[in-house]
């Protein structure tokens, strides 16, 4: 019996020392960067009837051990493709593989990692005691296809199933550790966690990933793209990426390594964040921008007021939600119709039938209106066509008009929003609470 890369405890091989196709590892992974690639297998998968949930969930398991993840693949339960995914994915340290261990015909995850490896399937004492003891317990016979759940590629070893008949399998291919897990996901998730994830810690002592979120909101992402371009080229410690979502656009700032260092650097390129997109920056982690709304009222203890048509009270809705909103949070109308606008905010009719209710004088008047009946210190009014109906030349869906009133005055502003119904409420509820954070802020 051969036993490899037993001071990296990740796979030990059984069996003939050529079976992985190399003799010794000329990596040390002890300590050093490992990445991985992982593989998501079945069919339902590729073909959209199921969310690959797997891959995610693995994916952030490994981050949180400090493992670079090069990628995940979605593959067909094909023992042609997966042999030679297998094979590509080899060139990293680790590959975990999810699904297609199961007895029936179409699960032949082992039959494409034993030809990668270039062995036969060989039954495996372990895997049949394993499968003998489970049916056992359960007073049932072992059927002639679970007999296929006992044969692993020749040199392998066996990751034991806590909860069902499917065992893993660990095993080397070229310089590469190989875990393949099943594919219910209790079962993935027992093993990923009892097996898998100990031997990549022992692999990754001390190293972590850490991840910062800045979020902002105003900047378009081609412009937050050009003034955090140095900070996004290839080669430095940190890596920066954007995502956005309604309007918010996150810039997400990963890095790998000993945690204390890993805080230092985000710190640093968090601060130039910051900085460089200045007010667009609302706050970072979770923090939403209703929240950061909440914390500028809460500092000035201020009010405000709400005149809502084609958000529907989501602008309410989002406020109402962060806690002890009701100190400042006054009144919150939606007005939808047009005689809503008239009877409850004050809009004159004949200001409605000569502009229309989606237009710059309804949503000043739609704010001055509620901010003095509501007596607040701000007032938002929103009035858009959210569509997908309702749209014309002039006034094309997505058309949205934003007014905040205080005091002094009545800042108004007309955009065009993308997306369909949901979006354009989701955006233009963003959007208003943002005219408001500008002005506190
Ligand atoms: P077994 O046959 O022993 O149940 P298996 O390894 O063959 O295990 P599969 O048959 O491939 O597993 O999948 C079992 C269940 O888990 C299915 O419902 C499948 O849709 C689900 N599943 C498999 N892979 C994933 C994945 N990547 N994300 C989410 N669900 C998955
Ligand atoms: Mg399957």
């Amino acid at each position: 019996m051969a036993t490899r890369s037993v001071a990296m405890g990740l796979v030990e091989t059984h069996g003939h020392p050529e079976a992985g196709g190399h003799a010794t590892r000329p990596k040390d992974l002890l300590g050093a960067a490992v990445n991985a690639v992982i593989l998501s297998i079945g069919t339902e998968l590729v073909r959209g009837l199921r969310l690959d949930t797997h891959a995610r969930d693995v994916a952030r398991a490994l981050a949180d051990l400090g493992v670079d993840v090069l990628r995940h693949e979605t593959l067909d339960d094909d023992a042609d493709a997966i042999a030679e995914a297998f094979r590509r994915a080899a060139a990293a340290d680790a590959v975990i593989a999810t699904g297609g261990l199961g007895p029936t015909q179409d699960d032949c995850t082992r039959h494409g990692l034993a030809a990668a490896m270039d062995v036969p399937l060989v039954e495996h004492p372990e895997a049949a005691r394993h499968l003998e003891a489970w049916t056992k317990a359960r007073r049932r016979t072992i059927s002639p296809s679970n007999r296929v759940q006992t044969l692993l590629p020749e040199g392998a070893e066996v990751l034991p199933n806590p909860i069902g008949t499917a065992v893993g399998i660990a095993a080397r291919l070229g310089d590469a550790h190989i875990f393949c897990l099943p594919g219910v996901p209790g079962e993935m998730r027992a093993m990923l966690d009892e097996h898998v994830l100990p031997r990549l810690r022992q692999a990754t002592p001390g190293r972590v990933t850490r991840v910062r979120t800045v979020r902002t909101f105003g900047l378009p992402e081609s412009v937050i793209g050009e003034r955090l371009a140095d900070l996004m080229t290839a080669g430095r410690p940190t890596r920066l990426g954007t995502a956005c979502h309604a309007g918010l656009i996150d810039v997400h700032i990963h890095t790998t390594g000993d945690p204390d260092e890993a805080d230092r650097l985000l710190e640093a390129d968090a601060a130039a964040v910051r900085e460089r997109l200045g007010a667009a920056v609302f706050g970072e982690g979770e923090e939403t921008i209703e929240a950061a709304v909440a914390r500028l009222l809460d500092a000035q203890g201020a009010t405000v007021a709400l005149a809502e048509s084609c958000t529907g009270g989501l602008i309410a809705s989002k406020l109402v939600a962060v806690p002890g909103m009701s100190e400042h949070l006054l009144e919150g109308v939606v007005a939808y119709s047009n005689a809503a606008k008239v009877r409850s905010l004050g809009v004159p009719e004949e200001m409605l039938e000569e502009y229309g209710a989606v237009s710059e004088p309804v949503v000043c008047a739609m704010a001055e209106g509620i901010r003095d009946r509501a007596g607040a210190d701000y007032a938002l009014a929103v009035t858009g066509i959210a569509g997908p109906g309702g749209g014309t030349r002039e006034k094309p869906v997505g058309t949205v008009w934003f007014a905040m009133a205080d005091a002094s005055d009545t800042e108004v502003i007309c955009e065009r929003l993308h997306g369909d119904r949901p979006l354009v409420r989701e955006r233009s509820a963003n959007y208003a609470l943002n005219m408001l954070r500008l002005r506190l802020g």
